[in-house]
């Protein structure tokens, strides 16, 4: 076993119903990677990060996190083990104040010093979550709220993140931001699995990449190499439905 791979999916097969979603996705990603998932709109990319953090039973196929399996370990359990899913839509909840979102994070942890440093991390990633702890989530703007998910995900001290298309809706300059927080995560021995439908955002960060076109993975290799390969601009920037 190769123990530098910290999540390892085997043709994994996803349902939703009697329509099969995914038609045996295989991946891997190494310890200290940045992963990218690029693909057109519905491709498969937002439910394979929900079968690989249990949201979605996989109907056939595997997943292993850490050398376990994990293919049938329930979605609340995974952050506890390490692994943190921000889905797509950062579902914060906007009725509570930003401090209770990030508290919901850590809600198995009962070391308070431990939740207090976790705490202190998260503010000092986002400073503007610091200055606001007290408000109501709901008053962020787009680009705050994805950082509060992500604090949210990072109170779990997880070793890996699954992030859903942190870019989505966000200006430019809150794109840029946001992927400076996620290579400094990755600096401080985070792994991550990044689904962007933006490649040119992902690839610039990414160690490797794969492409999901109709529930397969049709392209994969190091970030700098896809970075430069026409057959992905095609099949993904060009819009070539799924
Ligand atoms: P997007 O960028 O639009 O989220 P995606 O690559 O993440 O695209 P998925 O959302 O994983 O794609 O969708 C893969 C396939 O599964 C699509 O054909 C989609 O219509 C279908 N699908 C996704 N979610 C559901 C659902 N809740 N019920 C039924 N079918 C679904």
């Amino acid at each position: 076993m190769d123990t530098d791979i910290v999540l390892a999916a085997d043709r994994i097969v996803a349902r939703y119903g009697s329509i099969e979603a995914l038609h045996g996705v295989s991946l891997s990603i190494r310890r200290g990677q940045i992963v990218a998932l690029l693909g057109a709109n519905g491709a498969g990319k937002s439910t394979t990060l929900r079968t690989l953090s249990g949201l979605i039973a996989a109907s056939s196929g595997s997943v292993r996190f850490l050398g376990e399996d994990i293919t049938r370990v329930p979605a609340h359990r995974l952050p506890h083990r390490g692994l943190v899913h921000v889905p797509e839509g950062r579902r914060i909840f906007g009725d509570m104040t930003i401090r209770e979102n990030l508290d919901l994070g850590s809600f198995t942890l009962t070391d308070e010093a431990e939740r207090r440093r976790r705490l202190d991390h998260v503010f000092e990633l986002f400073p503007i979550l610091a200055r606001r702890h007290n408000g109501d989530a709901r008053n962020l703007s787009g680009g705050e709220q994805q950082m509060l998910a992500i604090g949210r995900a990072l109170m779990a001290a997880p070793q890996m993140l699954l992030l859903d298309e942190p870019s989505m809706g966000l200006a430019p300059q809150l794109i840029k931001e946001v992927m400076n927080i996620v290579q400094r995560l990755n600096r401080e021995g985070v792994t991550i699995l990044l689904v962007e439908q933006n490649s040119k955002v992902a690839l610039k960060f990414a160690d490797y990449g794969y492409v999901l076109k109709g529930g397969r993975i049709v392209l994969e290799g190091r970030g700098s190499d896809l970075a430069n390969n026409d057959a992905v601009v095609s099949a993904y920037l060009g819009g070539v439905a799924a």
